[in-house]
Parts: C-alpha cells; sequence; structure tokens
C-alpha cells in the first residue's frame, strides 16, 4: 500500500497510549488511580440526558443541515452575547462534532507547504499534528512558567513572518491550566498583522478559578473579521462522549468550514444538538457544583504536589490540570511518568507529548475523587523518599 505523505507526519494523543497501559496494568489486577485522563468524571446532568432522548422519541433522527439546526446556533448566540458579551450571528456559527474537528477544519483550511502556523507549546497535541499533516511548518509558541503558562505577546509577535497564516491560541490551557493575562491578549491583538489569521480555543472558558473572568478573543471587534472561535459542551456539561461542539467563524470562511463538514460528516447527531439546547436554556446548577468540585480538588492537590521531594507546583487559574516542575526529582518527564504508573500505579502524562517546552513537566488531571487524589500522591511520595 502507498500511503499519502502525510500520513507518516499525522501524530496523536500521547494521553491514549497511557490510558491504553493503564487498562492493561488494570486487567493485570493492578490497582491504578487514573490522574491522565482530561475529561471530567462528572455524569452528563439529568434534563441533558432527557432532552436528548426526548429528540429521538420525538423522531429526530435524520439529518440536520450541516451547520446545525437554527434553534442551537441560536442558543449558542445567546450564551454567547450573556457570557462574554457580544452580539454574534447565528448564521456564522457552525456546531460540530466536539471541539476538535473545529481546529481539524481551520488547519485544512489554511495549513499548505510553505505556509507557517503558530502553536501553543506546551500545547493540546493534536495542534501540531495536524498543521504537520498538511505540510505546513508548525512554529512552536513557548508557555512558560514564570508566565503563568500565558504566552508572551512580544515573543508570538516577533514570531510572526510574511508566510504566517495562522496562529492559535487556548486559554486556559491544556496541559498546564494556564491563563493569558488580559494584558498580554490585547498586546498581541493590537500588534497582530492583517495577515494572520487566529483560532481561539476556548473550550475552557467556564473553567476558571478565584473569581476570574475569561478574556475571549471575541470582545476584540478590530480581529473580528479573522477570528475562528473554538468552545463546546465536552468540558463544561461533562458531556466528551456525546461529541457536540460549536465554532463562530468570520462571514468569509463560513461558507467554507461548511463544505467541509458536508465533506466529513455531514451533519451532528441530531438526538445531540437537542441535547445541547437544554445544556445552554436549562439549570446551570450541575455545572456549577462540578467547578466547585474542582475547585476544591485544586485547593487540596496543588499543596500536595508542592509537598513532593523535587516537585513544584504553580496553582493553575483554570481547566482541570496542574503542570508541576518535576526538574528537582533528577528524572526526566518520560522516565518519571513510567515510574509513577508502573511502580506507583499513577497514570500522568509526561510534559513532552505536549510538546517541547514540555520537559521538566507531568500533567496531574484532578478529574477524578478527593480521595483518590490523596491516595496517588501518597503512593508518588513513597515512591520517591
Ligand atoms: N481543545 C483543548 C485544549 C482540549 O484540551 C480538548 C480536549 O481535551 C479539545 C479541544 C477537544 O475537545 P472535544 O473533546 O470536544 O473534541
Amino acid at each position: 500500500m502507498q500511503l499519502a505523505d502525510g500520513m507518516a507526519r499525522l501524530g496523536t494523543e500521547t494521553a491514549f497510549e497511557v490510558l491504553a497501559r493503564a487498562a492493561e496494568l488494570e486487567r493485570q489486577g493492578r490497582d491504578i488511580i487514573n490522574l491522565g485522563i482530561g475529561q471530567p468524571d462528572f455524569r452528563t446532568p439529568e434534563h441533558v440526558v432527557e432532552a436528548g432522548v426526548k429528540a429521538l422519541r420525538d423522531g429526530h433522527h435524520g439529518y440536520t443541515p450541516a451547520q446545525g439546526i437554527l434553534p442551537l446556533r441560536e442558543a449558542v448566540a445567546k450564551d454567547v452575547l450573556a457570557r462574554r458579551g457580544v452580539e454574534v450571528n447565528p448564521d456564522q456559527i457552525c456546531i460540530m462534532p466536539g471541539g476538535k474537528p473545529t481546529m481539524f477544519f481551520a488547519i485544512l483550511m489554511f495549513g499548505a507547504p510553505g505556509v507557517e502556523i503558530l502553536y501553543p507549546d506546551p500545547g493540546f497535541p493534536i495542534y501540531r499534528s495536524m498543521i504537520e499533516y498538511t505540510g505546513a511548518t508548525a512554529v512552536p509558541v513557548a508557555l512558560r512558567e514564570e508566565l503563568g503558562f500565558g504566552f508572551s505577546a512580544d515573543e508570538v509577535l516577533a514570531q510572526i513572518t510574511p508566510r504566517t497564516r495562522l496562529l492559535i491560541v487556548n486559554s486556559p490551557g491544556n496541559p498546564t491550566g494556564g491563563v493569558t493575562p488580559r494584558a498580554e491578549v490585547e498586546k498581541l491583538i493590537a500588534g497582530l498583522p492583517q495577515h494572520v489569521t487566529v483560532m481561539s480555543d476556548e473550550i475552557y472558558s467556564r473553567m476558571l478559578y478565584d473569581g476570574q473572568e475569561h478574556v475571549s478573543f471575541l470582545a476584540y471587534p478590530e480581529i473580528r473579521d479573522r477570528l475562528i472561535l473554538l468552545d463546546g459542551w465536552s468540558k463544561t456539561y461533562a458531556m466528551t462522549g456525546w461529541r457536540l461542539g460549536w465554532s463562530l467563524w468570520p462571514e468569509a470562511l463560513i461558507g467554507h468550514v461548511t463544505r467541509l463538514c458536508v465533506n466529513n460528516h455531514s451533519c451532528v447527531n441530531a438526538a445531540t444538538q437537542f441535547a445541547g439546547i437544554a445544556a445552554l436554556e436549562g439549570p446551570q446548577d450541575s455545572a456549577e457544583e462540578m467547578m466547585a468540585a474542582f475547585e476544591e480538588r485544586r485547593r487540596i492537590i496543588v499543596p500536595l504536589l508542592n509537598q513532593l521531594p523535587g516537585f513544584t507546583c504553580p496553582n493553575p487559574g483554570g481547566a482541570f490540570y496542574t503542570f508541576p516542575n518535576i526538574t528537582g526529582t533528577g528524572m526526566d518527564a518520560r522516565t518519571l511518568q513510567k515510574r509513577i504508573l508502573e511502580e506507583a500505579g499513577v497514570a500522568t502524562i509526561h510534559g513532552p507529548s505536549f510538546g517541547v517546552y514540555g520537559e521538566g513537566y507531568l500533567r496531574f488531571s484532578y478529574a477524578n475523587s478527593v480521595e483518590n487524589i490523596r491516595k496517588a500522591i501518597e503512593r508518588i511520595e513513597a515512591l520517591l523518599l
């Protein structure tokens, strides 16, 4: 078989490999605590599940418009107005099977040999994977611990060349939980050349701590005609397996992305779209309770990680990840992750799986119970002492 060259460049998410190894160890009878996983350990709110079931019973089992049903796009527009304070046209919203397809299509749309695309590092591994798949040059934007794992606007602007077509940003971020401060966002936008489009991955927009407000790129009218916004239901409403996301596109791009949807998946599962309306328009108490639980776990896990020999752990501003610096252990991140999994029975993800600037760090997800978090850290402590 002779495959297209791009297939050799397509990457993956190491997280899935760690999960596979953790599952294998469990099959062998080992007790594994999973702090590697990137999904909420909560159930989808009951009224959302009911709305999906009702939609199926009501006969919503056919194709929908490729962009998504209008009532859902209107619900998203209303939510955007309420939470981001910006009026958007539902005709520029495209409903997606998850958050990932928005990045997939945005990168396909701009990526080509000779083109440069900037992406956050450490960051969600699919950005780089897809950029390289298209033949474009993947240019990492360093997210540094000393800047709270946000980008430096000056550094980003210095990396832009005439060949840069797309800049990917993500705050609150995976894998670090870092939040880029408003001042850096504004400096970046003020200096951003006209030929650069931004894809802002705001999938963790509702997951912020200490009363912080979300700084959305959408708040800046000067870049609205070259902004692609990615968000969705997966994290906020514990709906990862439903596969439901939304995206907002400039007028010039919405027709293109809709054609990509028609060519790829036709439309998102109809019943899921009705569940999405219920999530946005129904009671928000489950989502808020989930966030309160994450906040409590963050308060517990960060000091515990800081007590581990060789670890230092900054307080993450958002999402449900911590990204402690483990250089003091004297081990590289891969070795430490492997030992923690194999010897202590705790799954984490090593920093380099999120990019070259991830060396010296491990990602801990606190999408697990307080009891398991405490037990996991005790086991790691016993390994390190
Ligand atoms: N963007 C970031 C930064 C993520 O961490 C994830 C999932 O982990 C996604 C997008 C994808 O979300 P979804 O599961 O909705 O495709």
